[in-house]
């Protein structure tokens, strides 16, 4: 028999949503009869919108004429990866510095194949899981013993990282942007703005810092800008790309995926400008180009076309439309916790609600939420030491929903008036 990969024996619990569906699936099983609401997982839940749908419906029908159909379309559709540059980076990146992939997550995980096991890995603490976990698999992550032992000083608990990780804490002490003084050089810094789970939003100066910290370090940054259509405060950065000296050290990744609803389509980019190179002066974006030709053959033609109708007018509309609607959402959820007199953050520029139970450990906290209101949220302990005490709750969710959910939390029956 063939060995395991040892990097997966390094993995620690089980990913952090298959354990939230486990305890549900239980509690479910013991209460028939409870509705249960969820409140926690990042899965957008509303239709596409009608022109953006419809484009899709054309993509396929291309597909089945002899005139126009298509195979492997590689790095892209020429015309998405020009669109892209167009309208969100106001076309400062050439075609081939834009890749379409099938989302977000995807590209995180080739990046990690790029990057190999012989790289530094520093995370925002607390960060969406991918990033440490897809580091363990790589073999960057999890090697040596850890370099941290944290202690969560609202509830004691006591727990270490992975080895070859620096977590930069983010707390309501730091107003949630981390110390980076703790970046080792030669690092993949990972950043996420707007952020899973806290939902907070780097501004500019706070982003002049991390692009100074990478480029002093000889670090590169992995941006993940996942959530950039839920930023309405004109004066926040939507991409990393607004500090200039960044396409000397960041790498963007980005996606339909909360943005038009394509979370079941799969569809997004990553932005890799010529000006990144290796210590050897190797080229990023050519050793990026030979991998992904290597191992993925491009995202769905019909995902494409729908993703070209995203970024028309028409579109761009349905995108503002689809996100104000959840922002509708998380501004409902912020008022159901004021009421309840519980402190947050997020949810204004951002589909996340990041919720403080001081004292108390986040599973506990998850456990009641559910035995009490029936409502799943997403403990924070599962995305980073520093997310013990606290819970994230999503706005993605059916209106009927999320009002019911927030009535059985504050205690009254909640409508649009509701929220702060
Ligand atoms: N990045 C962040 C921060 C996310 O929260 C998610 C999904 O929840 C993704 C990326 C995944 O995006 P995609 O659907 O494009 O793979």
């Amino acid at each position: 028999m063939i060995k395991r990969n040892p990097n997966m024996g390094r993995l620690r619990a089980g990913y952090l949503f298959p354990e939230i569906a486990r305890r549900r699936r239980e509690f479910a099983a013991k209460h028939p009869d409870a509705k249960i609401i969820s409140m926690g997982v990042g899965n957008t839940t509303e239709p596409i919108m009608p022109h953006i749908c419809a484009a899709l419906v054309e993509g396929a029908r291309r597909l089945g004429g002899a005139e126009t159909y298509s195979g492997y379309a590689d790095e892209g559709l020429p015309e998405l990866r020009k669109a892209v540059s167009e309208v969100y980076y106001k076309g400062m990146f050439r075609a081939d510095e834009v890749f379409i992939s099938d989302g977000a997550k995807c590209d995180i995980g080739r990046l990690q194949t790029l990057f190999g096991a012989g790289v530094n890995i520093a995370v925002q603490d607390p960060s969406y899981p991918v990033y440490v976990d897809g580091s363990v698999i790589s073999g960057a992550a999890g090697r040596e013993k850890p370099d941290a032992i944290f202690e969560c000083e609202d509830c004691h608990s006591e727990d270490t990282g992975y080895g070859g990780v620096s977590y930069l804490p983010c707390t309501p002490e730091n107003n949630y942007f981390p110390d980076l003084s703790a970046i080792k050089n030669d690092s993949v810094v990972y950043f996420c703005s707007p952020n899973n789970p806290t939902g907070a939003v780097a501004n500019k100066a706070q982003l002049t810092a991390l692009v100074s910290a990478a480029l002093r370090t000889g670090s590169i940054i992995v941006y993940d800008a996942a959530y950039s259509a839920y930023i309405r405060n004109t004066d926040l950065p939507k991409t990393i790309y607004e500090i200039p000296l960044a396409r000397k050290c960041a790498i963007e990744v980005n996606s339909f995926s909360k943005s038009a609803g394509f979370t079941g389509v799969r569809l997004g980019w990553s932005i890799v400008p010529k000006d990144l190179s290796f210590s050897d002066g190797e080229s990023v974006n050519g050793d990026w180009a030979r991998l992904t030709a290597t191992v993925f053959n491009g995202a769905s033609n019909i995902a494409q076309y729908g993703g070209l109708a995203a970024l028309d007018s028409e579109g761009q509309e349905e995108i503002r439309a689809l996100t104000d609607f959840y922002l509708e959402n998380a501004r409902l959820i912020r008022g159901a916790l004021k009421a309840m007199n519980i402190g947050s953050i997020g949810g204004d520029n951002s589909p996340y609600i990041w919720a403080r139970f001081p004292g108390r450990l986040s599973w506990d906290v998850f456990e009641e939420l559910l035995e009490k209101y029936h409502v799943v949220t997403t403990p924070g302990r599962g995305f980073g030491p520093a997310g013990e005490s606290f819970i994230r709750f999503s706005a993605f969710g059916h209106r009927s929903d999320i009002e019911e959910a927030c009535g059985r939390l504050c205690g009254h029956p909640v409508s649009r008036q509701c929220g702060d």
